[in-house]
């Protein structure tokens, strides 16, 4: 008789690739769980909309890409429970993911974790998150009508949160480290088009004004040519200057780049037979709604074959 304690497979994350392998792997009958952490539906669930996910020749909101695949996994068997891992023991399988309250044991895991968004990490900067800093403007932009605010960043992220802050903000002003922008030239076009939106580049954030008074009041900003310093006032900073991958878990398990993504071969296997990996928390390259579902998609494939492999 099988153990049907152990799970055939676990997917960790919501994200675009842990519901595409949700999707693969629920479709073979495997019965996938799906631990939803603390940004259900990562990224997408966060973003306006996207214009570049095939299918969708007007675009499609973030939001309901994201709830069209949990839909779809969910049609075919897929379960989903809420779960932070403070632990996994992947030295031996079954795998033990350890979840505070309750270990799940399974055969394989998909490690579809994401990344979240950076910080500066200055102290003003995180003692005002909530209070006027914020990494998602589909999140906060509301709160900052008629008010003048800043973006920090010089790549899509940046671009699209300046241009969706503009809907809310009365001016928006751009702050980016250097004067070359990773952004595709048509986010910047328009960004830079966009009458509310103001460029200043070649800046370094030396503080974020308002600590004393709970709630942004400026930047002191230092240009980076001149070492001069000068004070931005505004209601809020939003940073859109990339994301860290979530797979500080598994340090020490499974093989990490220096800046902690895990390492993968032959696409989405990683050194531990049975654990796969897909998604941004491996991919720093091309970090695409698409590219993140077409690697979900693979680790999917290949917990079937692993599963079959093995007589499981
Ligand atoms: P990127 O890595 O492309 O850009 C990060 C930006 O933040 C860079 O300009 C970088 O500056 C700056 N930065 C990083 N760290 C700091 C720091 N400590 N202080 C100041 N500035 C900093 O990340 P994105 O999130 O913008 O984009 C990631 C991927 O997602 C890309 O492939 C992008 O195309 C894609 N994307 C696509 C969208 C769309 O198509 N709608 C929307 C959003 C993202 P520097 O260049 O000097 O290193």
């Amino acid at each position: 008789m099988p153990d049907t304690s152990i799970r055939n497979v676990v997917i960790l994350g919501s994200g675009c690739s842990g519901l595409t392998a949700a999707i693969y792997t629920g479709r073979s009958n495997l019965r996938p769980l799906v631990i939803e952490g603390h940004e259900p539906g990562g990224q997408l669930s966060i973003t306006t909309l996207v214009e570049n996910f095939p299918g969708w020749p007007e675009g499609i909101q973030g939001p309901d890409l994201i709830e069209n695949m949990k839909t779809q996994a969910g049609r075919f068997g897929a379960e989903f429970q809420m779960g932070h891992l403070v632990s996994a023991d992947l030295s031996q399988r079954p795998f033990a993911l350890n979840f505070g309250k309750e270990t799940i044991y399974t055969h394989t895991l998909v490690i579809a974790s994401g990344a979240s968004a950076r910080w500066l990490n200055l102290p003003s900067e995180q003692s005002l998150i909530g209070h006027g800093v914020s990494s998602c403007a589909t999140c906060d932009g509301f709160f900052f009508s008629g008010r003048e605010i800043a973006v920090v960043g010089g790549g899509d992220s940046a671009m699209e949160e300046a241009l969706f802050l503009t809907r809310f903000a009365s001016k928006v002003t751009l702050l980016h480290r250097s004067d070359n922008f990773r952004a595709s030239a048509i986010m910047l076009e328009r960004a830079k088009a966009h009458e509310k939106i103001e460029f200043r580049t070649n800046v370094a954030i030396e503080e974020v004004l308002g600590v004393e008074e709970r709630e942004v009041k400026g930047v002191r900003l230092r240009d980076r040519r001149t070492d001069e310093l000068t004070d931005l006032p505004i209601a809020g900073l939003f940073l859109g200057i990339g994301h860290e991958p979530n797979a500080k878990a598994f340090a020490g398990q499974i093989e990490l780049d220096e800046d902690g993504y895990i390492k993968t071969h032959d696409n989405v296997f990683t050194r531990v037979p049975g654990v796969f990996a897909c998604g941004d928390v491996q991919d720093r390259r091309y970090r695409q709604a698409i590219t993140a579902a077409g690697s979900g998609c693979m680790a999917a494939l290949e917990v079937e074959k692993f599963l079959e492999d093995e007589g499981l």
